[in-house]
Order: structure tokens, then C-alpha cells, then sequence
């Protein structure tokens, strides 16, 4: 929690006696602390996610899970997973849309941090909370939903020097945090195509995301089920760091001040949905939020919202532009849908 010691005194006093740290250590314990004590989410926070811009969000994807769920002959009991819920806007939102349907879900959240299981547990009372997705029950099959799940778990960073590849660790040096090469040969984790690359390329990989992708591929193997993950991305392999870190709304230097604000990396989705087939799943697709979004009829809800409440129209259509549009969140955002084998396609898709 916020008490006690700071983490940038904790990770001083590692380095002064142990050498660097890797950067997977500093992005996971920082991310840790940070989530641990407070609620980033929102205005007074340090950013905000799409539930959290209108009840659209979480409704329409409340309704893809009640299509594709149908479709598969609407097995019961089946379960609602959401992983990383934040303050469980999205998960209300979601169940109300799909309570009215006739979908009625036992519910489960994955949540690390204990003030915003406080923040959930009023949102969502009926919910069971998980550590991780090993707790998850085996009976039935899942519903899963995680937006900015994955980008905040902790990413690997190898990089190419003159003496080989290296990975990519955290210093302390004249004050302050800084990112260099680490002495141990890493060219063993490097693909063949990159051995021989520039000296400074970089790549990044995200074991947590991959391992919890994998659990979900062989969960909708086994189990049956349908997940939907959200999140900025790219859809194509790259080099370089994505590492950012966000506090107040504004991006700020991630090696300042580690635990106090938000760090995130773009998800590769293409390295998750391999991991998803080789689990036994179905990739039904990645596309944009936007065409995501458009397809399952946002613009219609938008409408419908807008002839219920004239007064807030242009609150709605401001909060579906954001949603949607190329220069905001409709095109940076990516949502990969995955199923069963033997369960149907998804909308959207
Ligand atoms: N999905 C929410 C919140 C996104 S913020 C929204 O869209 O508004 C990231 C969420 O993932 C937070 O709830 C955070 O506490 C949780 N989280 C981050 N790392 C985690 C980890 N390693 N294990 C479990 N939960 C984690």
C-alpha cells in the first residue's frame, strides 16, 4: 500500500546490493504498488477506459456474449469471467444487458488489488473473487472479458549490442532509474530472423499476457466458451519498446517515481492469437474498437440513448466519437475474439 516504504527506495537499496534488476521485475512490482492502493480510473485519476466513457461499451459487449452464447445452444450453468475489472462498470453494464436476454451468469472476477475489489464488490455483489485464472471453476462453460487487462502486465525487453543480444535491465545511476544492457548473452531467446539485426533493436514480449492467454485457450478447449480481449495493440509484429507510463492524463517518464503511475505496453495480438490456437481455441479475429463497435450497432444505441435523454444527446455522441473514431480509440484499440472449437462465430468479426 501507499505506507511505508517507497518503491523507488525498495528497488535502490536491491540494486546497490544485488546489480540491476530486469525491467519485467521493475514493470511488475511498480504496477503492483500502483494498483494495489488506489483507483486510477477516471477524471480525479490517471486515465480513463472505455467503460468508464459510457454504459455503451459495456452493453454491447453484453450483447455479443448473449449472441455468440445463444447460438451455441445457450448451455447453462455458464460463467462470466472478467479479468482486471477496474471498478466493474463494465461487468454491471454488461450483465444488465444480458439479464434482459434471458443470460443470467454466475460471476467471477480475476482481480489483484484490494481497493478495487472494494469497488467492485459495489458494483457487482454477487461476484467471486480469483487471484489468477487457475481458480476458475472447470464445470461450465466461460464468458471472458478483459479490457486493459493485458497491457498491464510486465514485458520482457532484449536488446541487440555490440557484444549480442542483451536484456534490457534497470539501473541507478546519479540519481535516478535508467534502462541498460544487461551482461548475461541473450541470443538464445532471439528468433533466427532477428540474430543478426541492428545493433539497439529491440524486442519486447509479454510472458504474463502470454501465459494467461494460453490458460484461456485450453480453458475454451476443455470447457467450452467464447472470450473477448480488449486492449491498445498492434495487430502485426514489431521492434521497439512501447513502454509508457500515464499519470494525471499525461504520459511521464516510466523510470521516475515506480509504483505512482500507470505502466503499459501495446499488445501484440498477433503472438496472443498463436498462443490461443495452440491452447485448442478458435481465433474468431482481431479487429479495431471502431469497426468492432459500428458492427455490434453502437450507432444505433447511441440513438436510442439520445431519444430517452434529448438533454444529454450530444454527451452520448461525444462518448460514442471517442469510442469509435480513428484519432481517439476507435483505430489504436484492438479486440481479439476467441472460442471453443465447436462454438459458432462471433459478430463483429
Ligand atoms: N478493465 C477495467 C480496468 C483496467 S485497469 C477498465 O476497463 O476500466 C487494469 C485492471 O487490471 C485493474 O483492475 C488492475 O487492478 C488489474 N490488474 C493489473 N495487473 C493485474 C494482475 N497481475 N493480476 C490481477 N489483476 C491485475
Amino acid at each position: 500500500m501507499a505506507e511505508g516504504e517507497s518503491l523507488g527506495s525498495i528497488f535502490q537499496r536491491l540494486i546497490a546490493r544485488f546489480g540491476p534488476i530486469t525491467l519485467q521485475h521493475y514493470m511488475g512490482e511498480s504496477n503492483a504498488r500502483y494498483y494495489a492502493g488506489k483507483d486510477p480510473l477516471g477524471s480525479g485519476g490517471d486515465f480513463i477506459t472505455a467503460p468508464e466513457i459510457s454504459q455503451m461499451f459495456g452493453e454491447l459487449i453484453g450483447l455479443w456474449l448473449v449472441d455468440i452464447w445463444v447460438r451455441a445452444g445457450s448451455p447453462s450453468p455458464v460463467h462470466y469471467v472478467e479479468l482486471g475489472p477496474g471498478r466493474g462498470t463494465l461487468a454491471r453494464d454488461a450483465l444488465r444487458a444480458m439479464k434482459r436476454q434471458g443470460l443470467d451468469p454466475q460471476v467471477h472476477f480475476v482481480e489483484g488489488s484490494e481497493a478495487l475489489r472494494a469497488l467492485q464488490r459495489e458494483a457487482v455483489p454477487e461476484a467471486q473473487w480469483h487471484d489468477d485464472l487457475a481458480a476458475l471453476p472447470t464445470d461450465a462453460p466461460l464468458l471472458i472479458v478483459g479490457n486493459e487487462f493485458l497491457d498491464a502486465l510486465p514485458v520482457r525487453q532484449l536488446v541487440k549490442t555490440p557484444h549480442g543480444w542483451r536484456e534490457r535491465m534497470v539501473d541507478f545511476q546519479d540519481g535516478k532509474f535508467l534502462p541498460v544492457a544487461g551482461d548475461k548473452p541473450m541470443d538464445a531467446a532471439v528468433p533466427e530472423n532477428l540474430k543478426e539485426a541492428p545493433d539497439q533493436t529491440l524486442i519486447e514480449t509479454c510472458p504474463g499476457a502470454a501465459a494467461v492467454v494460453d490458460e484461456i485457450g485450453r480453458r475454451l478447449a476443455r470447457q467450452g466458451g467464447a472470450a473477448l480481449l480488449i486492449d491498445y495493440g498492434h495487430a502485426a509484429p514489431q521492434t521497439g519498446s512501447t513502454l509508457q507510463a500515464l499519470k494525471d492524463h499525461a504520459k511521464v517518464d516510466p523510470f521516475t517515481s515506480p509504483g505512482e503511475a500507470d505502466l503499459t505496453c501495446l499488445v501484440d495480438f498477433a503472438a496472443m492469437a498463436e498462443v490461443a490456437l495452440a491452447g485448442g481455441a478458435r481465433h474468431l479475429g482481431t479487429v479495431t474498437q471502431g469497426s468492432f463497435l459500428r458492427a455490434l450497432g453502437i450507432d444505433m444505441r447511441a440513438a436510442q440513448l439520445s431519444a430517452v435523454a434529448p438533454q444529454q444527446s450530444s454527451a452520448i455522441l461525444a462518448a460514442r466519437d471517442r469510442l469509435v473514431d480513428e484519432g481517439q480509440m476507435g483505430t489504436l484499440f484492438k479486440v481479439m475474439g476467441l472460442a471453443a472449437p465447436a462454438w459458432p462465430d462471433g459478430a463483429g468479426f
